[in-house]
């Protein structure tokens, strides 16, 4: 295996937990048989590579380059390549490579894969090395772990797709949000506001929960049918037993009890939202309506081009801010105050 690394690349680095970005040069590895060569033109910032440069999940490989929602261009080939080509427009999500024999890796769901998934930073890959994210010019990525943007998304707007998206995407159709059905979106930050209209696009009735009244207009112009506060305690009165599906993406741990009680019976709470400390809840919350909690994490590949197709079909796209490099640390203390509409993305031509 080719370990040779001769490819520069300008990125975005932060040397230790909660530091600030530095503008540094790492060297990406030369192109084996199966990689291609992105030039990365915009890169989503997701709520996970805070709790992440700022390690409050533990564990964090310093230094890290975050960045996991990642669109660019293919501008080099491996010999192997059969599914992309100089120039086609392309997007790289949460992970890099998996083993690609496990069941779940077989099932195209690669990001449960038995051997752990080599994720896109903050991560090491099979030979060792440290994986470094998309706040960066180039990534050379290999060709099954890469999807098409579709051509009538922009590559700015389509970047929070292949982690947002994805991660709401996903749990929606496995839970089979639809038709007839009432679906709840906690939150409406980066991931709550794309959830938001895939819900609407699968045909589900929209219902947003956030803690105040400020971001209504917004929501309903995504496709939600109603929006509550969760400052105001009649909320949970209010929609007591209503909801089929109640989709989680807050940081932040939640009155779990109080959530479930708005689910109906066989109704489930999926939490994608991944706050650090542990959720409590009272079992009879569940005994009482034969409720369940489950959680999801992105999807696989192939469903994540499935979504991609589909967020170009129905219309599906990130409301963002673009930002320069040099924002990064300011966009990151905004993100914590809630103070994004909805998802900040880098121009990555400001490297
Ligand atoms: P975000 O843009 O910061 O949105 C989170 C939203 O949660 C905020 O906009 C806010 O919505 C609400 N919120 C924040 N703090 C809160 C608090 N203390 N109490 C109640 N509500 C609060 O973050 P994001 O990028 O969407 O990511 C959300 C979470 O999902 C993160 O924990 C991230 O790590 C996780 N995630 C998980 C996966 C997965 O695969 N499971 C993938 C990606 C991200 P309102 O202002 O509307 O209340
Ligand atoms: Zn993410």
């Amino acid at each position: 295996m080719c370990n040779h690394k001769s490819i520069p690349s300008r990125v975005l680095s932060t040397p230790s937990a909660k530091a600030k970005f530095e503008l540094t040069t790492i060297e990406r590895r030369d192109l084996r048989p199966n990689d291609v060569l992105i030039d990365i033109k915009f890169s989503g910032i997701c709520h996970s590579d805070i709790h992440s440069a700022y390690d409050e999940w533990g564990g964090g490989i310093f230094p890290m380059v975050p960045g996991h929602e990642i669109a660019g261009v293919v501008t080099a080939v491996g010999g192997d390549v059969t599914k992309f080509a100089v120039g086609d427009r392309v997007g790289v999500g949460c992970f890099v490579d998996s083993c690609g024999e496990c069941e779940y890796c077989l099932i195209g769901e690669e990001q449960f894969c038995t051997k752990g998934v080599v994720q896109t930073y903050n991560s090491l890959d099979y030979d060792g090395n440290p994986t470094y994210g998309g706040y960066s010019q180039k990534i050379v990525v290999k060709e099954d772990f890469v999807v098409r943007i579709p051509d009538n998304l922009d590559l700015d707007e389509a970047s929070p797709l292949l982690c947002a998206g994805i991660t709401t995407y996903s749990p929606l159709k496995h839970w089979k949000a639809g038709s007839g059905k009432k679906v709840a979106i906690v939150g409406m930050g980066g991931l709550g506001h794309v959830a938001i209209q895939f819900a609407h696009a699968m045909g589900a009735e929209v219902t947003v929960l956030s803690r105040s009244l400020s971001k209504k207009e917004a929501a309903l112009s995504f496709g939600a049918d109603h929006y509550f506060a969760t400052s105001d305690p009649a909320t949970f009165t209010e929609l007591a037993g209503r909801f089929d599906l109640i989709l989680n993406t807050v940081s932040a741990n939640l009155d779990v009890d109080a959530y479930l009680s708005m689910l109906r019976v066989d109704g489930t709470l999926v939490n994608v939202g991944a706050p650090a400390e542990q959720d409590q809840y009272s079992v009879f919350s569940l005994i009482m309506g034969r409720r369940s909690i489950a959680g999801s994490l992105v999807g696989g590949i192939r469903e994540t081009q499935e979504m991609l197709d589909f967020a170009a079909e129905h219309g599906v796209a990130p409301k963002i801010e673009i930002i320069r490099a040099d924002q990064v640390d300011e966009a990151y203390d905004r993100v914590l105050r809630s103070d994004v509409r909805y998802r900040f993305v880098i121009d990555i031509s400001t490297l």
